[in-house]
């Protein structure tokens, strides 16, 4: 079987859901509420990770619908994705780094993805002209490196992909560029079946632009012998594999299991990069979302389980101002950092704001 044939066979209707899971009537006549609003999608082996007999299992959690989605509070541009966008699908938010939205569709769709809005929907978010989006690339030489994402991107055929590379590869104010992809995580393999875009992606790598993966692993059982031989592949293939996991509630907010991750995906050959907090979203929020107060703790204690080099990511809000780290609590403030910046005379501000307890976010303290 091809990898496109397998995508073909995830699951995405609740008649298809019901093979692994018990769902009651009552229960599918919500759940169909929400999947007529955001659909859903669960390749055959992410769901083969999910122990059937546990509800709160937290691999289920991100991945299955669930009526919480029913609660509205919070916003769908949480990160002023919108005050970014320069064309549709080319979003310039940070001097350096241009964001590329080649596609909306994903293998899997999480249930607390930021961009619920777009992802698996009809949208105008999504790239039409790559031409000139390469253009807008090559006039703004301070842009040095392009974060191609979606939806993700590696739902793509390879040939799109090696044609979205070799536009890029002629542009020489380039350093690098990245892939946002959860495929290793939810669909290795789309990667383990298709050496063409392993080859892609080596020739790309090691001979014109350095190729990072921007994974996003986020509980340790994703760990498993397909998803740490598929990191391996784009590895040997010199791709450079970064993670930045997000802190959902009742999936890792808990110190043991994100410690455990961390110290995981140093194993596997994956640097940790960041550790998100989970944005104010529509039908996430409440779901999903930490206080920043208790995120703070997690993290620290998660910290004090880890050697340095698994302990380098930063803890951050990525707000509409920017990307802002949570650096600190002391004698009743929590302090922060802008690690980027919308304005970029702002990187490097540090600021306190006074503790409230049940905040999940900037707006809120
Ligand atoms: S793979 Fe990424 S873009 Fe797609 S639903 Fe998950 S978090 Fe959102």
């Amino acid at each position: 079987m091809t990898w496109e044939n397998d995508l073909k066979e995830s699951i995405c209707t609740i008649a298809q859901l019901r093979e692994y899971i018990e769902i009651t009537p009552k229960e599918e006549r919500r759940l169909r509420k929400v999947i007529e609003k955001h659909p859903m999608c669960i390749t055959r082996y992410y769901m083969s990770l999910i122990d059937r007999n546990d509800p709160d299992d937290p691999i289920r959690k991100m991945v299955v619908p669930s009526q919480k989605e029913l609660n509205l509070s919070g916003s769908y541009d949480t990160s002023g994705e919108r005050e970014s966008t320069k064309m549709p699908g080319l979003q310039h938010k940070y001097a350096r780094t241009a964001l590329v939205l080649v596609t909306n569709r994903c293998a899997t769709y999480c249930r607390y993805c930021f961009r619920k809005r777009m992802v698996g929907l009809p949208t105008k978010e999504i790239l039409h002209r790559f031409n000139d989006a390469i253009e807008y690339i090559e006039k703004h030489e301070e842009i040095n490196n392009v974060l191609i994402t979606g939806g993700d991107p590696f739902t793509l055929p390879t040939r799109v992909i090696k044609e979205f590379l070799e536009s890029l590869s002629t542009i020489s104010h380039l350093d690098f560029i990245r892939f946002g992809t959860k495929v290793p995580v939810t669909f290795p393999d789309r990667i383990l079946k298709d050496e063409e875009l392993l080859t892609l992606l080596r020739n790309n790598s090691l001979k014109n632009r350095r190729v990072y993966v921007i994974a996003q692993f986020n509980h340790p059982r994703e760990i498993t012998q397909k998803s740490s031989d598929t990191v391996d592949l784009l590895i040997r293939s010199g791709v450079i594999v970064n993670n930045q996991t997000v802190l959902l509630k009742g999936v890792n907010d808990n110190p043991e299991i994100l410690a455990e991750l961390q110290n995981k995906l140093v194993n596997i050959g994956v640097n940790p990069y960041y550790v998100f907090q989970c944005r104010p979203v529509k039908r996430v929020k409440s779901n999903f979302q930490v206080p920043l107060y208790r995120g703070y703790e997690i993290v620290e204690n998660t910290k004090k389980k880890l050697n340095g080099h698994s302990k380098r990511f930063k803890y951050i809000m990525s707000h509409r101002s920017g990307k802002i780290e949570i650096v600190g609590i002391m004698d009743g403030y929590m302090y922060f950092k802008y690690h980027q910046a919308r304005y970029s005379n702002n990187i490097g501000n540090f600021f306190r704001k006074k503790i409230n307890k049940t905040a999940g976010w900037l707006d809120d303290l």
